[in-house]
């Protein structure tokens, strides 16, 4: 589920913050505590390709002290390694060096941002996000190659779905190129924190919001667009595993008309209750029906749906109370290349329950195979008794392949950093 990389909360531990090296510390903002200095450096790669943006970066509008210096030359700058436990690393929150933020006023368009350390927000009591939930956020990753280049899957998809959003919230956004911009600057000064090749990726979360205060309902006055980033490790470790899904019939996720489609924040904490309910059952996770006639399948909280019959993948059509996934988008057209017959349509619970085959899709899970789906107290199980299918697998592997770059991108969706 992506419902994982919806990070529980944020628990700074300094011991995390490592610092980056001697002359890293000239090239960005200094660091508080150089007592958690990692003993052993691990020299990785050079900077060379964060300096190269450099130039990119303007002043902040904020007397930030924690700002990133732009002035000084492009040197050769070793990272070394971030002291973890690749081999066990989860899906929790783990703070990082920097993050980048911007900020600009109603009615105005974001200029570049710049990168500063991690670390918490100041707000006022009265911002937009806090009272009004005027916000959105994005979900990607980067994957660390074993030649050392770093890859991106499909930035500027999150970049146009993030501008879409801003549209329905009210909100500026980020041109393209400044999000996709943005995201490699911030990946690239989190470098020594993306995992080795196989052990995971380098969660990317931006986030666009009301940072202006506001009493009266009304868009806020300033907006802020910051990205920061979390290591995580391969949602599946040993292998796919089967989900368990009931199917929620009083609670909806979205409504005709209103947010579901887009990537707001308030769609999130609306899910929460359903899906507290179904944990403590004992299942996974809730797939909610449309609002009106209770019957066509929407999604899971936090990830889409697709079911499999003989030759044919079907998923239910983007037509405003389901987000458009990237990896949705993505697993429709590799479906295509490899000879299956992709459906987008209205998918009943007949459809699901007759299904050969059920999978979700989403940034954090890739796909996410269904073993069970309980529908009014009737259970029916996929596979061999809730065993992987052979679809799931095959998609699973084959867009994996390409996000960790193990296969040719014919699609022409990988950004390298490097
Ligand atoms: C983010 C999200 C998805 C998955 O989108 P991806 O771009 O594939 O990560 C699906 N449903 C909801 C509600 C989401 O928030």
């Amino acid at each position: 589920m992506e419902s994982g990389a919806v990070f529980a909360g944020l628990h700074p531990n300094p011991t995390l913050l490592l610092g980056p090296s001697r002359s890293a510390i000239q090239l960005l903002p200094p660091l508080t505590d150089k007592k958690s200095l990692s003993p052993h450096l691990l020299p990785l790669q050079t900077a060379a390709a964060f300096s190269q943006k450099q130039s990119r970066f303007v002043p902040f509008s904020n007397n930030n002290t924690n700002s990133l210096r732009v002035a000084s030359p492009a040197s050769d700058v070793a990272l070394e390694s971030a002291e973890i436990d690749w081999d066990n690393l989860g899906f929790g929150f783990m703070p990082t060096d920097y993050m980048y933020m911007i900020k600009c006023s109603q009615g105005e368009t974001f200029s570049n941002g710049e990168l500063q350390r991690f670390g918490n927000l100041e707000l006022s009591p009265s911002a937009g996000i806090l009272n009004y939930g005027q916000g959105l956020f994005e979900g990607l990753k980067a994957y660390r190659k074993h030649d050392g280049n770093i890859l991106l899957f499909r930035p500027e998809e999150n970049a146009m779905r993030l501008r879409e959003g801003s549209v329905r919230m009210c909100m500026p956004a980020p041109t393209v190129e400044q999000f996709v911009e943005a995201v490699k600057a911030t990946v690239l000064a989190n470098e020594r924190w993306i995992p080795p090749p196989g052990k995971g990726s380098l969660y990317i979360r931006p986030l666009l919001m009301g940072s202006g205060a506001v009493l009266g309902l009304a868009p806020a006055p300033e907006y802020t667009f910051l990205i920061y980033v979390s290591p995580v490790g391969n949602y599946f470790k040993e292998g796919l595993s089967p989900i368990n899904l009931v199917v929620e019939t009083e609670m909806h996720r979205a409504t005709p008309g209103g947010t579901g489609g887009v990537k707001t924040i308030g769609n999130y904490a609306a899910v929460l209750q359903a899906q507290s309910a179904a944990k403590a059952k004992g299942f996974s996770d809730v797939l909610y029906l449309d609002s009106t006639h209770n019957k066509y399948l929407e999604e899971v909280s936090s990830c889409n749906v697709f079911v499999v019959k003989g030759n044919v993948i079907s998923t239910p059509a983007i037509k405003g109370t389901i987000l458009p996934g990237i990896t949705r988008k993505s697993i429709l057209d590799v479906a295509i290349s490899q000879g299956f017959q992709v459906e987008e349509r209205y998918v009943t619970v007949e459809d699901l329950l007759e299904a050969d085959e059920v999978f979700c899709t989403g940034t954090a899970v890739v796909v996410s195979p269904v073993g069970s789906i309980t529908y009014l107290n009737k259970r029916v199980t996929y596979g061999s008794e809730g065993g992987v299918g052979r679809v799931s697998q095959q998609l699973y592997s084959a867009l994996t392949s390409l996000q960790m770059g193990l296969a040719e991108d014919t699609m022409g969706w990988i950004v390298e950093l490097k």
